[in-house]
């Protein structure tokens, strides 16, 4: 419904707009884990920016760190200038993040978006092997340019391109085929098979939980196998971290549980912890075949963006504590959404560490229940090809009061749509 204070959205923004949509209110002000509209209606935000937002709505560590460079008139725009905001970051990324990981990747900053760090990753690739297929898996999403389009599966999404999307060819994801049909066997078979018609890739591409596809999530197993496969066949395995990375799951690296070491990692969403634009390339030194300037961009020295990521890694990453947090409110999520899952049929539950999902048969009852939660003070997203689950990435420093308040909302929301 149009009123004053919805009109101007209605009237002069495109039609694009999405979430705004769900979600019918104007919001003004966010903090921790609460969003509050300008009628002073507060609500549990449990989609936290799509997972850009981790560490919460300006969380007063960053945000402090924040206002003192700005009011020091520190770098806000700096190309890729060198810059302390930005050395200050790199020295703090290799040591909490790359180092103790054993990690020697090199760092790229592409421009500051998802889709802008995965274009990165398909055309270092291509670069590097000389070859231009790559594999991407059923269900798979990772941005809206047209590299990142050719290898995401939604066909709504895809169909968007307006040209044909080639060079790409999905795979079944784990589970794809229920448990029925090992997923691995057709990959296999069209890679040593040349009457199969699959060009030589150059890279696998691969998201450890598809978010946006259904919160499907590939077994350990699978992604150790997935590795050796690229590894034995010359293949690099590029890990799409953008959502799942920055702890989501419980590691900072969502691929750290399969102890694999992808040969590119794409980083964004939460990297700057404060919802700033930012996003990193990560890659095997020897990947790093770049000229300069070849891979360029306005935006990819978003310093105050720096100075936030760095407090926010020295901040939560310094200690092991926050991962096994992480963990154990994930637990918690899990816990609610089985019980759910027992009580309903046609209701299962997915996820792993803080990024939860539910899944209805009827995709209808996900909209509803996420309805019905934000009318309660809870917003939550669908996802999947047919919006049939809802997801939760609440962010992940929201505290144990706030996971039970929303986890009830969740229940009674799927409690009277299944009743
Ligand atoms: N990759 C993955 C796995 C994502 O979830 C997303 C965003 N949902 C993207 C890439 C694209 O990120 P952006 O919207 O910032 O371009």
């Amino acid at each position: 419904m149009t009123t004053a204070q919805t009109n101007v959205f209605e009237t002069l923004e495109s039609e694009v707009r999405s979430y705004c949509r769900n979600w019918p209110t104007v919001f003004e002000s966010a903090k921790g884990a609460w969003l509050r509209d300008e009628n002073g209606k507060e609500y549990l935000d449990f989609f936290a920016g799509a997972g850009a937002l981790n560490y919460g709505h300006n969380n007063p560590v960053l945000k402090h760190a924040l206002i003192d460079y700005l009011m020091s008139d520190g770098i806000t725009h700096g190309l890729d200038m060198s810059t302390v905001a930005k050395r200050d970051f790199l020295e703090t990324f290799q040591r909490t993040i790359l180092e103790p990981r054993g990690l020697d990747y090199k760092v790229q900053f592409p421009g500051p978006t998802g889709a802008n760090t995965v274009e990165a990753a398909l055309k270092l690739a291509r670069k590097v092997t000389g070859r231009e297929s790559i594999v991407s898996f059923t269900n798979a999403f990772h941005g809206m340019t047209l590299g990142a389009l050719s290898v995401t599966g939604n066909s709504m999404k895809r169909a968007g391109a307006g040209i044909p999307l080639v060079h790409a060819t999905p795979m079944p994801f784990d589970n794809y085929f229920d448990g029925v049909t090992e997923d691995f066997h057709w990959f296999e078979r069209v890679l040593d098979d040349s009457g199969s018609g699959l060009n030589r890739p150059a890279a696998v591409i691969v998201e450890t939980v598809q978010g946006e596809g259904g919160i499907n999530v590939a077994r350990p197993e699978w992604l150790r196998a997935l590795a050796d496969l690229c590894a034995k066949r010359d293949i690099l395995l590029i890990v799409d971290d953008v959502q799942m990375g920055c702890g989501r799951t419980g590691p900072f690296f969502s691929f750290e549980i399969a102890g694999i070491t992808p040969d590119i990692v794409t980083l964004s969403k939460s990297i700057s912890g404060y919802g700033l634009p930012m996003a990193l390339t990560l890659f095997k030194s020897e990947l790093d075949q770049w000229s300069p300037g070849e891979h360029n961009g306005t935006f990819r020295g978003n310093n105050p963006a720096f100075v936030t990521s760095r407090v926010a890694l020295e901040h939560f990453w310094s200690d092991p504590a926050f991962e096994q947090a992480t963990l154990a409110k994930g637990a918690r999520i899990r816990a609610a959404f089985d019980e759910l899952a027992q009580r309903h049929d046609g209701v299962s539950s997915r996820g792993r560490g803080m990024v939860q999902g539910l899944k209805f048969t009827e995709p209808d009852h996900a909209a509803k229940v996420c309805r019905y939660a934000f009318d309660k003070g809870l917003l939550a997203e669908t996802s999947g090809p047919s919006d049939e689950v809802v997801k939760l990435l609440p962010p992940l420093t929201l505290t144990e009061d706030e996971l039970d308040h929303g986890m009830r909302i969740l229940t009674e929301a799927t409690d009277v749509v299944m009743s």
